[in-house]
């Protein structure tokens, strides 16, 4: 016989210790001793038995005991309960929790995998409470999936917004629970940085989730049927999930005399080894060493438990693998959408004193024109002197934490934030782009490392509107009707040059467009003109406009009584969404902006208040736009789900319009857009009804003015038989006859790039001029003609197509009085 080996807790590290010790050593004797009814069971599965998505109970029993004890020739032990360790001899005292009989069991090598338990603090009536459950094991999923199947509770509330809070209030809610979900802090899921965390809030508040931020329960009333915040608002709730964090379960180490750190986990050596050198300590219960600062850190993973408990085992047999330190590297998924993190965050490197940068992008997670992509919101930190990466996070729908699995591999690699730019990854449209979003943020670091550009952060935004600095927005006005940062001076970038005299040159200037690229452009072209001081708003609008959009967009209102209840009224639970039968379906998968907005504004004009659409897109930005569209046109937006493939919105028509948001600024509703199309450039002309078409679904009253070559648009593609003079007829047959002869502004090659850029289009599903324009007179688009500019060019009304009016310059001059948006084509 080999070396005795005794295992205390057979779940995660103490299961794979067990394994990986029997590969290594056929003859050591092996004893696996755990407190509960089950040996290796998947916690992580826990959330998702009782939600729903794992049917099977038996699916997350990954070993049973007598499996175990089978294969690996483990002598497994569960309802044993280790009470005490005597070093001195080298053996533990055990208690069968059946029978109540205690033993002692001696060892040659001890280890330690009793993980943590989830915080109970003595909260007022905590113990009174009857529905107040944590959950950590199959046991406490078996209680709280009965009391659902059994009770079906209506309210639920989840106190603490971390990795099993968040994955209990989607689960619940699956259920078709109304859930809170109170957290004290002001941001969910700690290791993301705030604005990161706040993409996840927007997202769980559009879900339905009843989010309560910045507050913590005070006490359990009415046997736990009323939970009191610190606010003073009380909620009541049916059932109550307790999820404000786990404490290591060091209790035995301390008892044995093991050195243990500040937070109570226990000291281990890069081998596993305690103070003792005979005892190993693994998984959820030992202090680690952050790879990246070096500190001792506490960090509950299933991930390092497992790899911690490989190298205890192999150290035991003589092998000499050592632990690196944890990175954190972790993954949550928050009902549509994926968050990831690796490494350190802002408020963990501000906190240690360290020098850092910050880099916000939003590239697309594949090829946007392979059906289907979703843009990845990243966040990069890295140290500005050395490059070295420091940290990294990731939200959105798609590819999230492929991304993150690289830097994470990147700076376990030691790698830098210029290793980045060169790292070769796989591409084919349908998984990422030629250039890799983690390529993109190596290119965007390096650019700030070079002072290519310089950049300012959405935090600092609020101080430069209340200091009047100059804010430059350079996006299209299509995106600045969706919303704009308060006070910001408005340029598209490609006026930016014939325009640069609008910019002061005696104060610094804040550029900003959505996700970032065009600021960097606008801030390139800026720096060149001699302008001293430009900064680019990292992660753009897109990041700003998370942070701060109006809460008016989420699906629960609170009100609270005299008495402080909370009334909580969400938007219709799944259940409810599901049981409503939409009476159309739109299907504008493969259509781009404006496309599905528009099929939706057609639509909807058709149906009754009160009666459901069901529209399916693959646009990105159509979640994003619906929203707003439906905000801002009294509708309301009842689910957005995604699937992989589509985005599926199911839209009620009709709802009071909510008071508008402080900040980001809401355009108006009722005002109009006016455009003068004075160009007969085709590419000018579906500009100008892309524009036209998508402020008319915002409920805009838009008015599209021709003037001189612009008339050439309505031109009617055949000739018509009407009276003219000899000069008048020459001008006709020299200028283009309708849509199909325009010519383009650029690379018009002879009538060839007309036909090019026509065949491109096709390819891409982006409508023809022909089909942006009855598209824009059945929005209620209003085409004018100018009578003036017709009667020098000789052309009559019945040369024009239907559903043109004529007009004078009055006409347009009144239309432009009554309008926000006055563009010149
Ligand atoms: P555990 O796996 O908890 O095992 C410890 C075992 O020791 C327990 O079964 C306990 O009964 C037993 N024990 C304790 N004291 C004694 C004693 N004196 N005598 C006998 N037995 C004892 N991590 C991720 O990385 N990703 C996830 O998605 C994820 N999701 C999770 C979801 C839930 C609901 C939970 C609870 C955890 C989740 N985790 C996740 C964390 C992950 O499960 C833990 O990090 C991992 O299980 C830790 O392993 P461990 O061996 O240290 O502890």
């Amino acid at each position: 016989m080999g070396k005795k080996i005794v295992i205390i807790g057979g779940v995660a590290g103490g299961a794979t210790a067990a394994a990986r010790l029997r590969r290594m050593d056929e003859t050591a004797e092996i004893i696996l001793l755990e407190r509960g009814e089950y040996i290796s069971f998947a916690n992580c599965g826990l959330p998702y038995h009782i939600g729903g998505a794992i049917e099977n109970r038996d699916a997350l029993l990954v070993q049973t005991a007598e499996g175990m004890a089978q294969k690996f020739n483990i002598q497994v032990r569960p309802f044993n309960e280790v009470l005490s360790i005597n070093r001195e001899n080298k053996n533990v005292s055990i208690r069968e929790i059946k029978t109540g009989v205690t033993y002692t069991e001696s060892y040659d090598a001890l280890i330690l995998s009793p993980g943590a338990s989830p915080l109970r603090p003595p909260i007022p009536g905590i113990d009174e409470a009857e529905r107040v459950f944590t959950l950590r094991n199959i046991p406490d999923t078996d209680v709280i999936k009965k009391q659902v199947d059994e009770h079906q509770p209506k309210k639920a509330v989840v106190i603490g917004g971390g990795f099993i809070g968040v994955e209990m209030a989607e689960n619940l809610h699956e259920r078709g629970i109304e859930v809170t979900l109170v957290e004290m802090l002001d941001q969910i899921m700690a290791p993301l940085d705030f604005e990161m965390a706040a993409i996840l809030h927007n997202h769980l508040r559009d879900k339905g989730i009843n989010l309560i931020l910045s507050d913590g329960v005070k006490a359990f009333q009415n046997n736990g049927t009323e939970i009191l915040l610190n606010s003073g608002m009380r909620l009541p709730t049916d059932i109550t999930i307790l999820a404000i964090g786990v404490r290591p379960e060091s209790q035995l180490a301390k008892d044995a005399g093991l050195a243990l750190g500040d937070r109570g986990g226990i000291k281990v050596n890069e081998y596993m080894q305690t103070s003792d050198p005979v005892v190993y300590a693994v998984g959820d219960a030992v202090e680690v060493t952050d790879y990246v600062t070096g500190q001792p850190a506490m960090i509950p993973l299933a991930g390092p438990a497992n790899k911690q408990a490989r190298i205890a085992a192999d150290h035991i047999c003589g092998r000499t693998a050592s632990y690196p330190g944890t990175l954190g590297t972790a993954v949550v998924k928050v009902f549509d959408m994926t968050a990831a993190s690796t490494g350190n965050n802002e408020k963990r490197l501000k906190q240690l004193g360290l020098s850092y940068q910050a880099l916000h992008i939003h590239p697309g997670s594949h090829a946007g024109y392979y059906p289907g992509a979703f843009p990845v919101s990243l966040k990069l930190l890295y140290d500005p002197e050395t490059g070295r990466i420091l940290g990294a996070q990731g939200v959105g729908y798609s590819g999230v934490e492929k991304r993150i699995d690289v830097i994470a591999t990147a700076i376990m690699g030691g790698l830098t934030v210029a290793d980045l730019q060169e790292l070769e990854l796989a591409y084919a449209p349908p998984y990422s782009s030629a250039k890799d979003p983690v390529n993109m943020l190596g290119f965007a670091a390096t650019n700030q490392r070079e002072d290519l550009v310089d950049s300012f952060q959405w935090h600092e935004v609020d101080d430069l509107i209340e200091q009047d600095g100059y804010i430059l927005d350079v996006r299209d006005d299509l995106e600045r009707e969706i919303g704009y940062i308060e006070k910001s001076h408005h340029i598209p970038l490609d006026k930016l040059r014939s325009r640069i005299a609008e910019v002061p040159r005696d104060q610094p200037i804040h550029v900003y467009c959505q996700v970032g690229i065009r600021g960097y452009l606008a801030s390139r072209i800026l720096t060149q003109h001699g302008f001293e001081v430009v900064k680019n708003l990292d992660g753009g609008y897109k990041t700003y406009q998370e942070v701060y959009r109006p809460d008016e967009g989420a699906n629960c209102e609170i009100e609270v009584d005299e008495s402080g209840v909370a009334h909580i009224t969400c938007a219709p639970t799944p259940e409810d969404i599901n049981a409503m039968e939409p009476v159309a379906r739109i299907n504008a998968c493969g259509l781009q902006c404006p496309g599905p907005i528009m099929q939706v504004y057609k639509r909807m004009n058709e149906m009754e208040p009160g009666q459901v659409m069901e529209v399916l897109a693959t646009d990105p930005g159509f979640s994003r736009d619906i929203e707003t569209w439906c905000r801002k046109t009294g509708n309301t937006l009842l689910s957005s789900t995604f699937d992989s493939k589509a985005f599926r919105c199911l839209i009620q028509k009709g709802r009071p319009l909510p008071a508008g948001g402080k900040s980001p600024v809401m355009a108006d509703q009722l005002d109009g857009t006016t455009i003068v199309v004075f160009s007969e450039d085709m590419d000018k002309a579906m500009a100008a009804f892309i524009i036209a078409s998508g402020a008319a679904t915002m409920g805009k009253k838009v008015t599209l003015y021709f003037t001189f070559w612009g008339l050439n648009i309505l031109r009617k593609d055949h000739a018509v038989q009407v009276d003219k003079t000899v000069l008048e007829k020459m001008f006709g047959w020299m200028m283009p006859r309708g849509t199909r002869k325009l010519p383009i502004s650029k690379m018009n090659m002879a009538g060839m790039g007309p036909q090019m850029i026509k065949y491109v289009m096709k390819q891409k599903n982006v409508d023809s001029l022909e089909v942006l324009m009855q598209n824009a007179l059945n929005a209620g688009v209003s085409l004018v003609a100018c009578a003036m500019s017709m009667d020098i060019m000789g052309i009559k009304e019945e040369e024009l197509i239907a559903g043109v009016e004529l007009g004078g310059v009055a006409t347009y001059l009144g239309k432009a009085q009554e309008s926000t948006v006055n563009l010149f084509i």
